[in-house]
């Protein structure tokens, strides 16, 4: 049994304080949803756990079993268990999903012929076409092709804590299917997969059962609750925390699409 522990976390970029005191615990098996509106701070929260860099931590910890994660580089985070699936996945001219996957499964001392075969089935797993995986990477994938290429990385580095940042997005209903159930059956295998997922849209749950679900506004959570959070906020929107959020930004509750409560502008424009 792991535990990741966000014990009262503050992040600032450039002069802007983004994280205003986050606290989450997530224990191996366990499904945490973060939901909130645009600019929230969701992906940064994401970002900085996993350690992006261009983000300052101005205060606040993230162990995990206990070894402080924010004074690792960001490869010795993912080789500590950690694994974060990219709301928009960096395009890598040059380096093939299978040439990166065997060689982080190396450096974690793994064979390159079993990395090989599992790249394999886990395509398979979820209809992950197998020309893609000797291609560069991500370049050229469409939306739901990168958000399957980055579910077949989670699949063969089997870490024990998963951050799914609108994994959702560009996701057409097989491909969203194929990647909740895969991400599902993580979290129930023998060292099961603890995950923080940041999504938009609670069809993500239809096949990845959340056990805690946290409205996330203005850097911080705001409420926590079971599976029927994300139903009622289906109902009400962020209305109840607009007044904490920062409009002066480009993407802070920005809606295009006029009355969609959960529209995400840019989830609408992925292919
Ligand atoms: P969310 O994922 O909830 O939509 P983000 O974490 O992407 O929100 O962004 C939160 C705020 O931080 C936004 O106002 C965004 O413009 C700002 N921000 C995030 N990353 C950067 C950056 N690298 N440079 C400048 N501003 C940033
Ligand atoms: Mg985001």
């Amino acid at each position: 049994m792991s535990e990741l522990v966000i014990a009262d976390l503050h992040a600032t970029v450039g002069d802007k304080a983004i994280l205003n005191g986050v606290s989450l615990t997530i224990r191996s098996g366990e499904v945490h949803a973060v939901m909130g509106p645009n600019g929230s701070g969701k992906s940064t929260l994401s970002h900085v756990i996993t350690g992006k860099p261009g983000y300052t931590v101005t205060g606040g910890s993230v162990t995990l079993d206990g070894v402080e994660l924010l004074e690792l580089a960001a490869w010795e985070r993912a080789k500590a268990g950690l694994f974060l699936a990219m709301q928009y996945p960096t395009e890598v001219p040059g380096v093939s999903l299978e040439a990166m996957l065997t060689a982080s499964a190396v450096a974690a001392g793994r064979d390159a012929d079993v990395i090989k075969a599992s790249i394999a089935a886990e395509s398979e797993r979820i209809g992950f076409a197998t020309e893609l995986i000797t291609r560069p990477l991500n370049v050229d994938l469409s939306g739901g092709e990168k958000k399957r290429n980055e579910t077949v990385q989670l699949g063969v580095l089997d870490p024990k804590f998963a951050i799914l940042d609108e994994i959702d997005s560009g996701l057409d209903v097989d491909a969203m299917k194929a990647v909740t159930r895969r991400v599902e059956e993580a979290t129930n295998r023998d060292n099961p997969l603890g995950v923080l997922a940041i999504t938009h849209y609670k069809r993500l749950f239809e096949e990845l059962e959340p056990d805690h679900v946290h409205v996330f506004a203005a850097g911080v959570i705001q409420k926590s609750g079971g599976r029927e959070l994300a139903d009622e906020l289906e109902e009400t929107g962020y209305a109840e925390w607009a007044h904490l959020v920062d409009n002066s930004g480009p993407t802070a509750f920005d809606n295009p699409f006029g009355d969609t409560t959960f529209a995400d502008g840019l989830n609408l424009h992925e292919g």
